[in-house]
């Protein structure tokens, strides 16, 4: 319960358990009297939840201190993506003919594609779910088909399929692919997430393409959904370069990804 104070130069409301003031009036005095000391009560201090119980008279002290401000938020902090949900499939990471499919590789390096892109998944949930969002990661190893993994993305607000690729261990370049009957949509998804790879990978840009992809199938409509080709893993040089680029396009993913639900 809040308290008052009374000294010669103020009323102070004084807060619960402390020996600071939230609000206080100044004591004047009368020009008639002028031992007479005067103030206007202020009514509003007794109304509301903390209203004070007791009153000190000391008419010897100073005034107090006012108490800090409180840093206590008032609200909930906004979250762009609050309530938003989107899938993300790592791809490859599942068995065929008794080996875990690595996707592409770097031989040089010893580095797969598989074990890459769960990292950016990782990255990816992350930095959604710090805006507000839901992220379900389809995980490897559960022997699910293309399609099956697809359709994981049912009723979500968006789903995202990862991968690196791999041809002649020369070409260098990120691609984003939607389903060759694509929506608009799935087209807009895919060229913001192509922007966002373009601003921050040192590498050619080959756009958004359309391609007969059995997992893009897979997701029902109209959930959006795209393939993303970060980077072409087996013509990387050195692993500090793929752990950086692998970085930097699990963060440009999550950002095409929210400009896409936020716009
Ligand atoms: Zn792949």
């Amino acid at each position: 319960m809040a308290w008052l104070k009374l000294t010669k130069t103020g009323l102070y409301l004084m807060k619960s358990g402390s020996i600071c003031y939230v609000k206080k009036v100044d004591v004047s005095s009368s020009n008639q009297n002028p031992s007479e000391l005067r103030l206007s009560v202020p009514l509003d201090w007794f109304s509301g939840r903390d209203i004070p119980g007791s009153m000190v008279i000391d008419l010897e002290s100073n005034e107090p201190e006012t108490c800090p401000i409180s840093a206590t938020p008032s609200g909930p902090i906004a979250m762009p993506l609050s309530g938003k949900v989107i899938v993300l499939d790592p791809g490859h990471g599942e068995f065929h003919g008794g080996i875990n499919d690595p996707g592409a590789v770097n031989k040089a390096l010893g580095r797969n594609e598989r074990d890459e892109v769960r990292k950016q998944a990782d990255i990816i949930k992350a930095k959604l779910e710090a805006k507000g969002a839901i992220v379900k990661v389809v995980e490897n190893n559960t022997g699910k088909s293309l399609s099956a993994i697809g359709s994981e993305g049912r009723g979500s607000d968006c789903f995202i399929s990862l991968h690196l690729n791999a041809f002649n261990e020369e070409v260098q370049r990120h691609e984003v692919f939607v389903h060759t009957q694509g929506t608009p949509t799935d087209e807009k998804l895919a060229g913001l997430i192509s922007q966002a790879l373009a601003k921050v990978l040192p590498i050619p840009d080959a756009g958004v393409k359309r391609m007969g992809l059995g997992v893009l199938r897979g997701v029902p409509l109209p959930v959006p959904a795209v393939l993303t080709e970060g980077f072409f893993i087996d013509s990387v040089k050195d692993t500090a370069t793929l752990d950086n680029w692998n970085t930097l396009a699990a963060n440009a993913i999550a950002e095409g990804i929210e400009n896409f639900l936020t716009a």
